[in-house]
């Protein structure tokens, strides 16, 4: 028997001793709750349920609805975010496009020559990847006042699960509402919210009333949700399986449920269970938080204490190397850097900088870590140690075309290519010119 008790305003789960897992009495028996699933007015009695909560939080026509926003004279307006269509003649696609937009059939990645066509008295602007940046930071930053398990799916889109934290603020649809007036309040925006069991039914049903929707599935309601939907909705069902489905008179995810599971399995191997498990409302996967880990870090303590600036730097790069290389094996990218300094004597500091665009090049972050050693007044002291730490982690996955520069992807590719060398010839093989032996 499992029960749920509150205890010291926090939520325990409580196993009784004779299920042999707790033999203790008392307090040392309450097991804290990575995560509780409750629901009704008490906590008392209140029985295990597998209910999740998980909310989809997708900004509406992002780009386009933050030029509108900073100049009221493209409000009701085509506004066409992306490369400059050059009378026709332009290459590029479409980033965003405002609702307006919208109504002339231009859509996100529809070339820009096209969009032209469709609608040349629309206003097209450049893509300000700063500005929109900044934005995107901001509507984090309302997010995780409601939830740290969050897992940022772009610039603009985030799944977050609320399943624990949604009772602190009235309850899943209660707390989805806040974020969105949040939103609108904070940024002067509107997102659109899918709540939903599963990631994949939350996803689908933030789309289904943009702009400013909110959108909930019930558990009970999660089959009757799917049923109706098209194939095509389906995740990583590629066009070629749909294709095939199609010639099999498969159109509807409802019709997909209704196929024998070994059927599709020799259809289309592996994949197969798992269309089937999507189609019928299986779908276990988690909100994968930012990462486990809170920060990489890396010191070093010199031989003797020193005042040598060639060196302090030189170990920096090279504490700076080692972190960049353990964040891109980990997949990680980070925003924070923290840089130590221990003086003669023991005294220790720290100096940190937080940038906008989370990284995990060797450069950009030695950049910083010079920087902060170089405003540190030592007052004269000299350097027992220092250390580099990186934190404010965010997956290096994040689809983020903004934050991917081409240039990125090239200095990416070369650090790739490092880390594989060190890997084959040890630590030592390849120093940048300015790191030193220490
Ligand atoms: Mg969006």
């Amino acid at each position: 028997m499992r029960r749920y008790r509150p205890y010291k305003n926090k939520i325990y789960i409580c196993i009784t001793p004779k299920r042999g897992v707790f033999k203790q009495k008392g307090p040392s028996f309450f097991v804290p709750a990575k995560r509780i699933y409750f629901y009704g007015d008490s906590a008392y009695n209140t029985h295990m349920s597998k209910e999740r909560y998980i909310a989809h939080v997708d900004m509406d026509a992002f780009f386009a609805a933050i030029e509108q926003r900073d100049d009221p004279g493209l409000r009701g307006k085509p506004v066409i975010v992306g490369a400059d269509p050059k009378g026709g003649k332009g290459r590029g696609v479409v980033s965003t496009c405002s609702y307006e937009a919208r109504k002339f059939g231009i859509h996100s990645a529809m070339p820009i020559s096209i969009a032209y066509r469709k609608c040349a008295h629309g206003i097209f602007l450049p893509v300000d990847a700063e500005k929109y940046s900044r934005v995107s930071h901001k509507m984090y930053d309302i997010l995780y006042d409601f939830t740290p398990e969050i897992e940022p799916i772009s610039i603009d889109e985030a799944f977050l699960d609320i399943s624990a934290s949604h009772h602190l603020f009235g309850g899943p649809q209660k707390l989805c509402q806040s974020i969105k007036s949040r939103i609108k309040d904070d940024i002067g925006l509107t997102a659109s919210i899918g709540l939903a069991p599963t990631k994949m039914a939350a996803k689908i049903a933030s789309d289904l009333k943009k702009p400013d929707g909110f959108v909930e599935v019930a558990e009970e309601n999660l089959l009757d949700f799917l049923r109706p939907l098209d194939i095509s909705k389906l995740w990583g069902l590629g066009a070629k399986s749909e294709r095939l489905l199609r010639g099999m008179n498969i159109n509807t995810v409802g019709d997909l449920a209704k196929m024998d599971i070994n059927e599709l399995e020799d259809l289309f191997g592996k994949n197969g269970a798992h269309f089937w498990n999507l189609a019928n409302g299986i779908d276990e996967r988690e909100v994968e938080t930012a990462c486990g880990a809170k920060s990489v870090s890396n010191e070093v303590t010199f031989d003797s204490d020193t005042s040598d600036k060639e060196k302090i730097e030189g170990a920096l790069m090279l504490l700076c190397e080692k972190v960049s290389s353990r964040l891109r094996q980990d997949g990680l990218k980070g925003k924070t850097i923290t840089l130590k300094i221990r003086l003669q004597g023991f005294y220790t500091f720290t100096r940190a900088v937080t940038v906008e665009v989370p990284n995990n090049f060797a450069d950009v972050l030695y950049k910083e870590a010079k920087r902060l050693y170089n405003r540190f007044d030592t007052k004269g002291k000299r350097v027992r140690l220092v250390g580099v730490r990186v934190s404010n982690l965010f997956p290096a996955s994040l689809q983020n075309s903004l934050f991917e520069k081409y240039t990125d992807k090239k200095i990416e590719n070369i650090h790739k290519a490092v880390d594989k060398i060190k890997e084959k010839f040890g630590d030592t093989s390849i120093h940048r010119a300015t790191q030193m032996e220490i």
